[in-house]
């Protein structure tokens, strides 16, 4: 079983032995855990000695009305878990032991990045995510910290700040894990009733179905998307974004109503985030260059 801390100076004290001749792998996470989670550990153990697993359903990180009360919190559960693949330390403080003033008057802003896509509907998100990143960075200092591509943008954001903020920490991107119908597998899935969760799987397909198209010069772009949202919205979800971005998030290029992929010879990814009954649900899928 994986040794369990709720006090920074404990871990930092069960980890610093081995500083010297192993690495240390973090794997930030919200807790109830599934296999999406799971294989962030098994890819943490490929890249470490050392895996330390952070539970800490973060405050900062919720807007006013979300789900925090409410977000499923099973410790036990996720201890159990982690014991079969093998984590050697989780960390879950509790709150006060993160943040001694609530909300902390020190601020970690991404600038633009956070201005588009999740951070539109969700603007202090990023900000929440920035600061607990960089504290569980400093409690921790992994060697090397593995993120879910799932949460692209957040994984984009994550590379920003190790890049803008010195640290010395190998961030690697985790894909996407998904159900058997395609679903990509998330804590918040419970929220779907069971008749929702027969239609979530049709985000996904969506995304599969354009990233077949934009590259065949088949129609425009825009004309694409905006069919793609009358599918989606027709099948019960309420969009927040759909959305085709350069790999590193930038806007296309659009020349009135298309992009020409090929001219470019750029990766891409289609992001998708939309509520289905109670559960907002991401989604997103690279195309390369190459592939199209
Ligand atoms: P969360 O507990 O939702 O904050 O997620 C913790 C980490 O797990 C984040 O880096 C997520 O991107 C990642 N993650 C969540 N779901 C999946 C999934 N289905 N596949 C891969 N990574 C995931």
């Amino acid at each position: 079983m994986p040794m369990i801390h709720h006090h920074i100076s404990a871990l930092r004290a069960a980890i610093q032995p081995y500083r010297a001749a192993q690495r240390i792998a973090l794997v930030p996470t919200m807790g109830n855990l599934h296999d999406g989670h799971l294989e962030l550990v098994n890819i943490a153990k490929q890249h470490a000695d050392i895996v330390v697993v952070s539970i800490f359903v973060n405050p900062t990180q919720f807007g006013v009305g979300e789900d925090f009360d409410s977000y499923p919190r099973t410790l036990d559960e996720d201890v159990a878990k982690l014991a079969t693949v093998g984590a050697d330390y989780v960390f879950a403080p509790n709150i006060d032991e993160m943040y001694p003033v609530l909300p902390p008057p020190t601020t970690v802003r991404a600038g633009a990045i956070t201005e588009q896509l999740c951070g539109k509907t969700r603007p202090t998100h990023f900000d929440g995510v920035g600061i607990v990143v960089s504290k569980l960075f400093n409690i921790v200092q992994p060697n090397v910290a593995i993120f879910g591509q799932k949460d692209y943008q957040q994984l984009a954001i994550i590379k920003q700040l190790v890049r803008d903020l010195s640290y010395s920490i190998e961030i690697i991107g985790a894909p996407i894990v998904r159900a058997a119908d395609g679903l990509a597998l998330s804590s918040r899935n419970q929220y779907l009733s069971e008749s929702e969760r027969q239609t979530a799987p049709i985000l996904q397909q969506e995304l599969q179905y354009l990233a077949k198209r934009i590259g065949g010069n088949h129609q425009p772009l825009d004309v694409l998307l905006a069919a793609s949202r009358q599918r989606i919205t027709s099948a019960g979800f309420v969009i927040d974004y759909l959305d085709i971005k350069t790999a590193q998030l930038d806007s296309l290029k659009t020349d009135g109503s298309s992009v020409n992929f090929n001219e470019n010879q750029q990766d891409l990814v289609i992001l998708v985030a939309a509520w289905l009954g109670r559960a907002r649900l991401l989604d997103n899928q690279l195309v390369t260059a190459n592939t199209v």
